[in-house]
Parts: structure tokens; sequence; C-alpha cells
């Protein structure tokens, strides 16, 4: 690869100032990269800061316009909702009600903010009493998932999504079959036109904790590690995304993104498909932590962050920093 060598090589020659270094620049953000996460609540006139993650809110259905046009107004082409209901159940049915938070959330931003892409989060944690990401069967003592009875209010949840008006789903609950299920259920509901962007590997991670404070979805008991993935296994997750591509995913995602670029890394490499990363909110809200220490600067950390995750080979960052990113880019 090298084909000259010092003193007539100096790479330091493509460095000297900001034009050139612009010129050589092999990797640049920009607001077509970001998927912008909104927490949404019920009640009326709410927007309520989360203590765990200055700077983002939860909204209540009546004011989603208001964020929805200020992710316009920043250039950012998507959101993705996560709701937060009022009523949770065993089955988490509020999920798939036509007159669920999500639901209602979905046709309110469609039709006050038409052009934005409007992704839909797919899971039940949100939505169940014992906070986990499906239909729990206990015997005795032990609960754990099931994964094909999940599957069937699964393919409920993402109809209702569709009918909706969501333009893309999101499943992100880890299941077996969970694409192929979803698809079928889709394409047989006429929605065939509809994406899925799968969380393909998704590991069971401490750095979700601030979104759980967010989305009241920290599980009653137990953890989630009979179905989201070991952080210690990279192998398992190519087979998790080969199965998901198989299964007719459009985008794999990878969550979360930073402790894991070495996966995003060869998930690009290895099928080629659009990748997404999911900048989660314990990688966001200990960046804000050390910025509001004065410990770091944020600016700089958050940019050199996410253009490393596409740097790693993502197309696509969902991230709570879009917003400020996009100003920033403005700017420079
Ligand atoms: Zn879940």
């Amino acid at each position: 690869m090298l084909t000259g060598r010092f003193p007539q090589l100096r790479l330091r020659r493509l460095r000297k100032n900001e034009n050139i270094r612009r010129m050589v620049r092999e990797t640049v953000l920009t607001v077509d990269d970001f998927i912008y996460p909104i927490f949404v609540v019920e009640g009326e006139n709410k927007k309520e800061e989360i203590p765990s993650m200055p700077g983002q809110f939860r909204y209540s259905i009546d004011r989603l316009p208001e964020i929805g046009e200020l992710v316009l107004k920043a250039g950012i082409p998507a959101v993705i909702l996560f709701g937060i209901p009022e009523h949770k159940d065993e089955l988490g049915s509020d999920s798939y009600s036509e007159e669920g938070i999500i639901q209602r959330a979905v046709r309110k931003l469609k039709k006050e903010c038409p052009e934005l892409y409007v992704i839909t989060d797919v899971c039940f944690c949100e939505y169940t009493s014992h906070g986990h990401c499906g239909y729990l069967a206990c015997s005795g003592e032990v609960c754990d998932v099931d994964n094909d009875k999940t599957l069937e209010l699964l393919k409920k949840q993402v109809i209702s999504h569709a009918e909706a008006g969501a333009d893309m789903v999101a499943p992100s609950g880890m299941m077996d079959g969970m694409i192929k299920a979803i698809r079928e259920a889709l394409d047989s509901a006429g929605f065939s036109d509809i994406p899925i962007m799968s969380y393909a590997a998704k590991y069971a991670s401490a750095y979700y904790g601030p979104f759980r404070d967010a989305a009241e979805s920290t599980p009653a008991f137990g953890d989630r590690r009979t179905y989201q993935m070991d952080p210690a296994n990279f192998n398992e997750a190519l087979r998790e995304v080969a199965l998901d591509i198989q299964e007719g995913a459009d985008i794999v995602m990878v969550k979360p993104a930073l402790a894991y670029m070495d996966v995003i890394r060869a998930v690009k490499e290895t099928f080629k498909y659009p990748t997404a990363a999911y900048n989660v909110s314990g990688e966001y809200s200990m960046v804000k932590a050390a910025a509001m220490k004065g410990w770091i600067d944020e600016r700089r950390v958050v940019l050199e962050t996410l253009t490393s995750m596409k740097r790693a080979g993502a197309d696509l960052i969902l991230t709570y920093h879009a917003l400020d990113v996009a100003e920033w880019l403005k700017e420079s």
C-alpha cells in the first residue's frame, strides 16, 4: 500500500490547513445521517425534561408537532417514537390498540408534520406491567418471555402502527423469527411498502439505564439476558444480522454504538446493508454529565463520537444529540 518512504513521503502535507483537510476528509457527518428519538406520554400540554437525560423531554401528543417542526427545520429526516402509556397490563395491550399512545402519536405527527418520516419502535417493555419485551410465561417461580406467543402479539402491533400511518417499523425485542413474522404480517395486511429497521444486534447493556428512566421500562424483576445479546459476543451478532436479513430486514441496527464499534464495522463489511447505530441514552448522559462539569468540550466530543460511528460503518445514527449537532453543522 505504501508507495514512497520518508523523507519523500510526508503525510503531514495533507494536514497543513483546514482547506486541504476538508479536501481529503474521508467521513463527513450530515443531518441526513440522523434519526431523532422522541418519548411520548399521556396527558396534555406536557414537555417534561428527563432528569437523567438533560436536554431531552417527554412530550404529550398535543405538543408533538412542536418537536416535529424543530426536527424538520434542522433538516433531520426522521424521528423514532417511543410510547409511554398510562395503562400497562400483562400483554401490553396498549401497544396494539388503535387508540394506543403510539397510534395516536403517529396520526398526530403525520397530520401536522407530513414531511417528517416517522419510525415506530416496536416492542412491549413500555407497555407491559412486568416490563419485559413480550408475553411472559411462568412455570412456578420461573418466568421468561415466550418467543412464539410474542410473535403473534408483534404482528398485531406492527399492523396497528402501519394503519396509523407509520413510515417504517423498528422491532427491538430480539425475539427469534421476529422479522419474518413482521414482514409476513405487514405484507398480508397490504403494507408491503413499509420497511423494517431491525434492532438486529441488540446487547443486554448497562448503557440503557437513562432510557429506562425515561420510558419507565425497567423490568419489574429479572433482566433481559434471555433475549438480548451477551456483550462478550461478536460472532453471534453476525449470525443475528444474517438471520434478520434473510427474514426480510431492510436496515439492520447495532445497539448500543460506542462500545460496539467493532460490531458495526463487521456488520457493514460483511453484509453491505444499510446499517444503523443507536447512540444510546447512557452514551448521551455520560457526555452531558461530563460537559456540565466542564470536564470535556461537549461539541467536540459529540462530533468526534458520531463521526467515528459513521467511520465504523454506520449509515444512520439514532441519537439524542441530533438537534444540537444539526445546529453545529450549520454553524461550521
Ligand atoms: Zn423491549
